[in-house]
């Protein structure tokens, strides 16, 4: 085998080398890449990977793509930024928000994972991409396969935000709507995945595509200064980020990057869709699938694909998880743009309100360094802001007009000339 990585079922440890293929058929257990890591000790350095451009090629070696590709659309490296306002607000000090709300090119964490499965589609000689999607990755892969020169099938529940549906049939993509939830349309993207020979970026190419995740992990670490962080808490609908952000940081660690440093995941869901916060908070090891009921459309996920391996990385972690409801998650919304700039989507306020809670409850402590993984941006939900946020009635453009809502909304005059 040239490449240093390959297919491994965690389950009855088999290495498969590398193919379309996301379950072990002896196990039927979901496959995972593993790297073989001491031969890159020493070879990955923090000034080389310092040296290159600001995106997630940047950890090429640690992603399995094959080792003559050239990929060059700039996605990731998006910004740390430290949270003091937001901080003050849920009383904690040390609090970073990881903005994949402007992450390229379509605006959500999923421009990662369908960077690394499309490198991977390409090495396979598939021509025809697509996915099953609540949105975002729909958008990712439209976007990408047209710079890429592939075709491309999205397919997603039918009653998912309009906005979603606009910024993937713009890029050319076909768009499939499915009478039915997220985990069908999953069930029949399997079919048409197994018919047709398409890579469908979560379904059989998933192995690869959720690697595409670990760079959330190696970002963080870099941008703290090579370092890991105490405490994560990071959105879960699948349960592939949460997962494999803890791989990236292990393999960070492993190939010599940063030091060894005990990391708490934490698990934030809708509690309108909570199968995998449900099972940590029962002691469960695999979750129970639920029907979806939440605002929160981008994980609304029912029945997780990697939810088993996420509620082991919190509970093995120390870590926990927790769920909001949609009007929690609005409040999130609005206290993150509110004291940050930054407009999320619903998966973000779902972070925003776990975290609040996760600090009430003592889990998270004040002097600890904590990232709240924001990954999707609010451009693309603003539905759920429907009659929620205030506006001010139209006046004439004539300056009394503008002192007479002055005085009519009771607002403070804070200098005149
Ligand atoms: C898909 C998605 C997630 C969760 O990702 P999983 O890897 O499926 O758990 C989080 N946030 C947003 C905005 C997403 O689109
Ligand atoms: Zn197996």
């Amino acid at each position: 085998m040239s490449e240093s990585y390959q297919l491994h079922c965690r389950q009855c440890g088999r290495l498969l080398g590398n193919s379309p293929v996301a379950m072990c058929d002896e196990c039927i257990a979901p496959l995972e890449v593993a790297f073989d890591l001491e031969s890159l000790k020493g070879q990955l350095t923090r000034e080389g990977i310092a040296s290159r451009p600001q995106n997630l090629w940047r950890y090429r070696e640690l992603l399995p793509i094959p080792a003559d590709a050239r990929p060059d659309l700039p996605v990731g490296f998006t910004p740390l930024l430290d949270a003091p306002r937001l901080g003050g607000r849920l009383k904690v000090q040390n609090l970073y928000v990881k903005n994949d709300a402007v992450c390229l090119p379509s605006l959500s964490f999923k421009d990662r994972v369908v960077a690394v499965a499309l490198e991977r589609a390409r090495a396979f000689g598939l021509r025809v991409v697509g996915c099953a999607s609540t949105g975002n990755l729909a958008n990712a892969v439209a976007a990408q396969a047209a710079r890429g020169g592939f075709e491309a099938w999205v397919f997603v529940p039918a009653g998912i935000e309009p906005t979603k549906l606009v910024a993937s049939a713009i890029y050319g993509a076909r768009v499939v709507p499915i009478n039915g939830s997220y985990d069908q349309v999953n069930r029949l993207c399997s079919l048409v995945a197994d018919q047709f020979h398409w890579g469908l970026v979560n379904v059989n190419l998933r192995p690869y595509y959720a690697e595409g995740s670990k760079t959330v992990g190696f970002e963080i670490a870099e941008q703290l200064g090579w370092r890991l962080p105490d405490n994560v808490v990071v959105p879960m609908a699948g349960g592939a980020l949460i997962s494999r952000i803890r791989k990236g940081f292990d393999e960070l660690v492993a190939v010599g990057l940063v030091e060894p440093k005990p990391v708490k995941f934490f698990g934030a869901q809708a509690t309108g869709c909570s199968p995998i916060s449900s099972a940590v908070k029962q002691g469960l090891k695999f979750p129970e699938p639920q029907k979806p009921r939440t605002i929160c459309h981008s994980l609304a996920i029912g029945n997780p694909a990697d939810g088993h391996q996420a509620i082991e990385v919190i509970t093995s972690s120390g870590g926990w998880a927790e769920d909001v409801s949609d009007e929690e998650i609005i409040a999130g919304m609005e206290l993150l743009a509110a004291t940050e700039g930054v407009f999320t989507e619903t998966a973000g306020g779902v972070v925003v309100g776990v975290a609040r809670k996760l600090v009430e409850q003592g889990r998270i402590r004040p002097e600890e360094t904590t990232v709240l993984a924001i990954t999707g941006n609010g451009l693309k939900t603003t539905e759920a802001l429907t009659g929620k946020l205030q506006f001010l009635p139209a006046v004439e453009p004539r300056l009394a007009a503008f002192e007479a809502l002055l005085t009519e909304v009771g607002a403070p005059v804070l200098a005149t000339r």
